[in-house]
């Protein structure tokens, strides 16, 4: 085995070094234009990885995003099951995601052979699954969501339809509780999100009570409760643009701050705490696998590439579009 395919099997990016005199963000730039191709970020990815992407988005923004755009090669500097979901809206396009090892506990949190038979226990219900998942489940799913559209997309089915939701338990309560639906939902949940202290966050408060609590739908019900905003990543950046206070305590993964503090540089952003102070589990540690150095060398050498059977392209495809359908009605 040569060292290129031991690196991509077994570490899951090229472990090649950066020589200490290279420019990477100007050598990105050169690449970018001579190969024709894209960086897609999420908000969650380091700052200097934001600073350099083409576009910054929300999981809804960077899939429609991946859908439209003419590049020949998309760099997707975000976790796995985003760049999948950019592979399978734009397959004739090569998909390197800089870091293979940037998964997400969600995802994992729904393997397909046991959702396959949970879904066959319920003939009746249609299966609504949120893109955080991988190809297979998005495979077995009347549509997908994201947490920008999900009220939308379950509002687009009868009252009394049954519904599956799945992976995320959190997300599926709070859709639930926005829309008087009794969806059945899969047990699932993100590690950071789940992480959030109310009890830590009322602190803050009570030290600094003109503060706004504002969460993503991710967080268990609590912290839900006692906020003042719930949206997803890009509707909190709206939020707190457009809102009149001047101070929040922002309850999902850190990494949105930045672009927070760039837009709004007069707002002061507090990140909520984690339960356990010893760690640092407000931050995904799948997100922060990428980095500047290792998307440079994606892109570089095209590798690690995205690849799914187109069996599974064309499976996954639908309830991907039908989300993208849905989301572009009034
Ligand atoms: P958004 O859809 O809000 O960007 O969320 C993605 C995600 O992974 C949240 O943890
Ligand atoms: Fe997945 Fe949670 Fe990381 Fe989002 S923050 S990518 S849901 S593990």
């Amino acid at each position: 085995m040569n060292s290129e395919s031991f690196d991509l099997k077994n570490k899951g990016y090229l472990d090649i070094n950066v020589p200490e005199n290279t420019d990477v963000v100007k050598e990105i730039d050169r690449l970018k234009r001579e190969k024709n191709a894209i960086i897609l970020a999420h908000y969650y990815q380091e700052s200097g990885i934001q600073d350099i992407a083409d576009y910054l988005g929300d999981s809804l923004g960077l899939s429609q995003k991946a859908s439209r755009t003419d590049a020949d090669i998309i760099v997707f500097a975000g976790v796995h099951f985003m760049a999948e979901t950019a592979k399978i809206l734009s397959p004739q396009k090569k998909v390197v995601l800089p870091d293979l090892n940037a998964g997400c506990s969600l995802a994992e949190s729904a393997p397909a052979d046991l959702f396959a038979e949970f879904r066959k226990k319920h003939p009746d219900h249609v299966v609504i699954s949120y893109v955080n998942t991988s190809a297979e489940i998005k495979a077995l799913s009347d549509v997908c969501c994201t947490s920008s559209n999900a009220v939308k997309i379950v509002e687009s089915f009868p009252k009394d339809q049954n519904i599956i939701f799945a992976p995320d338990k959190n997300l599926g309560n709070y859709i639930n509780s926005k829309t008087g639906r009794e969806m059945l939902l899969w047990d699932g949940a993100c590690h950071v999100h789940e992480q959030f202290s109310l009890e830590k966050i009322l602190e803050i408060k009570e030290n600094r009570p003109g503060s706004k609590v504002i969460a993503h739908p991710e967080c268990e019900k609590p912290v839900i409760i006692a906020s003042d905003f719930v949206g997803s990543t890009s509707h909190l950046l709206n939020f707190v643009k457009e809102d009149a206070n001047s101070e929040y305590i922002v309850a999902t993964e850190w990494g949105i701050l930045h672009e927070m503090r760039r837009q709004v540089p007069e707002k002061h952003f507090i990140p909520a705490p984690p339960k356990d102070s010893t760690c640092a589990c407000s931050g995904c540690s799948y997100m922060k696998l990428n980095t500047l150095n290792k998307l440079y060398i994606a892109l570089k050498y095209e590798k690690p590439e995205i690849s799914i059977s187109n069996d599974l392209i064309e499976k996954a495809r639908k309830p991907i579009e039908k989300m993208l359908e849905i989301s572009k009605k009034q």
